[in-house]
């Protein structure tokens, strides 16, 4: 695969930023849309635009074509059963707070677990504290080893009979380790928990299949993956959606509707309340399109090489920590120039048309960990190349001369 000619691909790519070709790598953040994306949602709404499910019109029937047609793409991308294991919504945060407030609070009481790792997600933690403090359980976390990963062997000891849920992120946006999915699952599983996976800063990188990974639920964003911001997606196991009760109520999601009492559509449509997110859907799907077209395992191969190369040339800088293990990555690199603060650095960056990340990164308790408040972080995606990188070099260079005194 070729990334300067895929990057043609992309119209937002093709600008300058305060007087520099625009490099764009917080990714991680959200991706850039291809011209494939975007024609596909403004056809759909110079053609198709109405509203789904209840048209008897042409219109009608051609957007609820569109959508469940986008349904059944996802299933396929991501190796569902059946497009009734796959629900739409906002975003990687919706889906894992819909699995906390629907299967959690029924699932856990006073004392059971809820097993996490402290690398997660504000959006994989906060909705498991908020489960806790309602039902009583506890939360436990699997600890790191000193590169951020984690060890099978800690992960059996953190995991007991009273574990009910497991939730682990498959990448870290922070230190870019790939997660042990599968050994973590079967280890839930051995013990009866379920296992709830964050796969947003996966989806868009590692080709994945929740059937061989045997998760109970995983959680993902289009917009991370070339699609539009505003559509995401939970897959859950059927038998399990089935016994889970919806946590919006209104128009789409019903059967019948009584003034004292209401019952609810079958799977997936019980958890869709309201109008769905129609046009974000059609631009998933043709996120998928596009990405299947180039082949999740060349993206993967190309940003594993390409992070294995910014990893060697940032180590070269002196005064840089670089956060996260040396290999076994995907595209993304955390770091910290010297005592610059990470916002300055970004700024430096920035008036060089380089865009990167600075901040917690919704991670604060991994902020901790690693005894920092902030870091930067460059994320790649199929559109970047060795040249991004020699730029991003070439910045951070820039950026200690500016910042000489402040560089050990
Ligand atoms: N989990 C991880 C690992 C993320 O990186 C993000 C987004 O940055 C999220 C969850 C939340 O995704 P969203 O904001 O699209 O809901």
């Amino acid at each position: 695969m070729n990334a300067r000619e895929l990057r043609e691909q992309f119209p937002i790519l093709q600008q300058q930023v305060n007087g520099h070709p625009l490099v764009y790598l917080d990714n991680a953040a959200t991706s850039q849309k291809p011209r494939a994306v975007l024609d596909a949602v403004s056809r759909y709404y110079e053609f198709s635009n109405s509203n789904v499910h209840r048209g008897v019109h042409t219109l009608g029937s051609r957007a609820t074509d569109a959508y469940e047609g986008a349904r059944e793409r996802v299933a396929r991308f991501i190796g569902a059963g059946s497009t009734q294991e796959i629900i739409f919504t906002r975003g990687t945060t919706t889906a894992l707070n819909l699995v906390a407030a629907s299967y959690a609070r029924e699932a856990c009481g006073e004392g059971d677990e809820i097993v996490l790792t402290p690398m997660e997600h504000h959006s994989n933690l906060i909705p498991w504290q908020q489960v806790a403090k309602a039902t009583g359980a506890v939360l436990r976390y699997i600890p790191l080893q000193s590169d951020g990963t984690i060890r099978i062997e800690d992960v059996e000891a953190t995991i007991t009979d009273r574990t009910k849920v497991v939730s682990v992120m498959y990448v870290s946006n922070v230190l870019g380790v790939i997660n042990p999915i599968k050994e973590i699952t079967e280890i839930a599983h051995r013990h009866g928990a379920v296992m709830v996976v964050d796969g947003a800063q996966s989806t868009p990188h590692l080709k994945v299949d929740v059937r061989e990974l045997d998760c109970d639920f995983y959680a993902f964003s289009g917009h991370k993956m070339c699609g539009p911001t505003g559509i995401g997606v939970l897959y859950g196991k059927k038998h399990l959606l089935e016994r889970m009760e919806p946590v919006e109520f209104g128009g789409e999601m019903i059967d019948h509707v009584d003034l004292y009492d209401s019952t609810w559509k079958e799977l997936p449509w019980k958890f869709e309340g309201g109008t769905p997110i129609i046009a974000g859907a059609v631009g998933l799907a043709a996120a998928i399109d596009f990405l299947e077209e180039i082949g999740m395992d060349a993206i993967d191969q190309h940003e594993k090489t390409l992070a294995a190369y910014a990893f060697d040339r940032l180590s070269t800088i002196e005064g840089i920590s670089l956060y996260g293990p040396t290999s076994g990555r995907v595209g993304l690199i955390t770091f910290n120039l010297g005592d610059v603060h990470p916002h300055d650095v970004a700024t430096v960056l920035d008036a060089e048309g380089i865009a990167v990340r600075a901040g917690h990164h919704c991670c604060q308790p991994l902020m901790r960990w690693l005894e920092v408040t902030a870091t930067a972080r460059a994320s790649f995606y199929l559109y970047n190349d060795e040249a991004d990188v020699d730029a991003l070099v070439d910045g951070l260079l820039k950026t200690k001369e500016f910042f000489g005194h402040a560089i050990g």
